[in-house]
């Protein structure tokens, strides 16, 4: 991609607006743009970085047996009557007439939704288990929405939901989603802890959330001055005795055992191998995608910018032209570091130096190759890896050889 072509545009100054890190950086890299509070467009930047979130989750539900499906946003009302939860969850659910009158909502969760059609289309065991999980659009009227993506009335949301005879098969379903997550919000680059939490409004019995230590957090753990474990209340260490410390913590997944909450109300049964009528055990596994993204970008930065993972970044590589006599080595240099799989931002537009290395550091992925004279007069580029700020003269090929291949 040539930056002179892109429609990424940062801003000089500071986003007035921001109300934290991550807020102000991914407005001032031009990631994202705030239609309204709580309301935000994501622009080819977040884009990026939201499609790598994606492609990750998808990767690691399918090797886990879950299928994708993608249901619809607006929902009837009279599904929710049917639960209660239209009662649970008036705070925050956006409801509306049809032109005939028919209550409707937009989805703020799924469980509901998939339970129907569970219920349309499961009547033998012959059937369970199976997992179907959709990435969509979630709408919910949060009394508090702030912090840009980390708290909006409209999100991006993973929601899985698995489907079982009985509580052994919703336990290994559970175990299932329960790695998945693991593996998922480590290849995204989070550092996170796992607590066991309080269910809540969607029922069932265990739960647990995936946390993310950041001093925006909204929830609260406590955490073991001695052995560095997590717990849900405070007090002392139950393991070694020392004091537990508040740490504020932001959820970014939650998953819950549901057992037959939904089914028995909504009434989707099985005839089990004898025959019998048994309502669907069920389990509920949500991912926070845009809050990942921006929890990623709350606790990797300095004070030039984002630092991506590479994992997640929007871009491998920032290639940083300094002269417009450079293009054919720059677009050289691009074609062959994408043969490897690896995505650039070629920044070939006509501005000061200043300004280009101010715009990589900001958009924070992860290399940055500056071309500049010493590619006219000895053939070499110099290597910045953005997160340790480590820096290496390369000659083109060898600077092939040196970035790993994706
Ligand atoms: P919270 O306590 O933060 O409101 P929740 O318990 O309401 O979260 P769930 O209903 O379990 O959240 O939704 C699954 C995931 O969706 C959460 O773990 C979180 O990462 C994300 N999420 C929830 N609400 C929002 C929101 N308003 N904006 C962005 N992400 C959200
Ligand atoms: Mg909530």
């Amino acid at each position: 991609m040539l930056f002179s072509e892109s429609f990424i545009f940062t801003l000089r100054q500071d986003p007035k607006t921001a109300e934290c890190r991550s807020h102000q950086l991914l407005l001032k890299a031009g990631f994202i743009h705030m239609v309204s509070s709580g309301i935000y467009s994501y622009l080819p930047l977040a884009w990026r970085v939201l499609s790598n979130v994606n492609n990750i989750i998808r990767k690691h539900m399918n090797s886990s047996g879950g299928q994708e499906i993608l249901m619809s946003a607006l929902q009837p009302l009279e599904m929710w009557q049917k639960t209660g939860r239209d009662k649970d969850l008036a705070e925050i659910m956006f409801t509306f007439k049809d032109r005939k009158q028919r209550q409707l909502c937009l989805g703020p969760t799924h469980e509901e939704a998939v339970t129907d059609i569970a219920k349309r289309f499961v009547s033998s065991y012959k059937q369970l288990p199976f997992i179907l999980y959709q990435i969509q659009t979630k709408f919910r009227d949060e009394p508090r929405a702030r912090f840009g993506l980390m708290r909006s009335c409209e999100f991006l949301m993973k929601d899985a939901y698995s489907f079982d005879i009985d509580q052994k098969g919703l336990d290994a379903s559970y175990e299932k989603m329960f790695s998945a997550y693991k593996a998922i919000f480590k290849e995204c680059g989070l550092d996170f802890v796992i607590s066991e939490a309080d269910p809540g409004a969607m029922g069932g019995t265990i739960s647990h959330e995936f946390m993310v230590g950041a001093d925006i957090g909204e929830d609260l753990l406590f955490c073991c001055q001695g052995c560095g474990k997590f717990f849900k209340d405070k007090g002392s260490c139950p393991d070694c005795g020392r004091l537990l410390e508040d740490k504020k913590m932001i959820e970014v997944g939650h998953i819950f055992k549901l057992g037959t909450k939904y089914s028995l109300v909504q009434e989707a049964y099985y005839l089990d191998n004898k025959g019998i009528r048994k309502p669907i055990v069920m389990g509920c596994y949500g991912i926070g995608i845009s809050r990942v993204i921006s929890a990623v970008a709350e606790v990797s930065s300095d004070e030039k910018g984002l630092i991506w993972p590479s994992s997640i970044s929007p871009f491998d590589v920032s290639l940083i032209m300094l002269d417009e006599s450079l293009r054919a080595g720059a677009l050289d240099l691009k074609d062959k570091l994408e043969c490897k799989g690896l995505s650039v931002l070629v920044d070939d537009r006509n501005e000061s130096a200043g300004v280009k290395f101010k715009d990589a550091y900001l958009i924070g992925n992860p290399y940055i190759v500056i071309m500049g004279k010493k590619y006219i007069s000895e053939c070499t580029v110099d290597l910045e890896n953005r997160k340790t700020g480590e820096k290496k003269s390369f000659q083109p090929e060898e600077l092939l050889r040196f970035i790993p291949d994706k």
